[in-house]
């Protein structure tokens, strides 16, 4: 009743669409729950997808939840978690989704799960990871292990200004250090938005190079 009355003064707000939400709801709203653009779990991942690595890097599997769209729900949803303090939608929606891939069997080989890491002074400025709270719910979901600190970003030595996209990539790849074992290992690397694929590849790379047998990546929204 008195929490009734509260959500008549201070409606909480769908965070994708912003309309106000009834009590039962949480975080976003039935109409956004049942109509945002999601990746269809039935079948294969999509090959727009898959396109993004193959030739590039032998994976295990790449899945998404939502397809990303510049100014959509989705986007709202992406930056509220990013830079809006909003970790328990990042988790809320990483659940989600755990659930809804375990249902259809996809990441069953997968030992652990590695969200990609924050550099130390973006953490600081930022106080959480996104992509670890979006790690965590995914692993509740899942039922898997998850490592927030397997993964470690240290600054880039050398700017990526200027560079080709080789060294670009090389630039990347050893910004990221190992820091827990993964030897013989299937690990899913986690992280918030696809877009072209460069950090989740720099990172497999050097998971790949410190001995895990597989691995796999997962993103919480991609662009198509
Ligand atoms: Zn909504």
């Amino acid at each position: 009743m008195f929490n009734a009355f509260l959500q008549l003064l201070y409606p909480k707000l769908c965070f994708a669409c912003e309309d106000p939400l009834f009590e039962s709801e949480e975080f976003i709203c039935t109409y956004c729950r049942i109509s945002l653009a999601r990746v269809d779990y039935v079948q294969n991942s999509p090959w727009w997808l898959r396109a993004k690595f193959d030739g590039l890097f032998a994976y295990g599997e790449v899945q998404t939840f939502f397809i990303f769209a510049s100014g959509g729900r989705v986007q709202h949803l992406m930056h509220a978690i990013k830079y809006k303090g909003a970790e328990d939608l990042g988790e809320f929606l990483g659940r989600w989704a755990g659930q809804s891939l375990k249902k259809s069997h996809f990441f069953k080989e997968v030992d652990c799960i590695i969200p990609i890491p924050l550099h130390a002074k973006r953490l600081q400025e930022r106080t959480y990871n996104q992509a670890e709270c979006i790690g965590n719910g995914l692993a509740k979901g899942l039922e898997l292990p998850i490592l927030p600190l397997g993964l470690a970003k240290f600054a880039q030595t050398d700017s990526l200004i200027g560079q080709d996209r080789t060294r670009r990539f090389e630039i990347l790849k050893d910004s990221f250090e190992v820091l827990t074992d993964v030897k013989d290992k299937h690990i899913l690397i986690v992280d918030d938005t696809l877009t072209t694929g460069a950090t989740l590849l720099a990172a497999a790379e050097k998971i790949k190079a410190a001995g895990a047998k597989e691995v796999s990546f997962f993103t919480l929204a991609a662009l198509k």
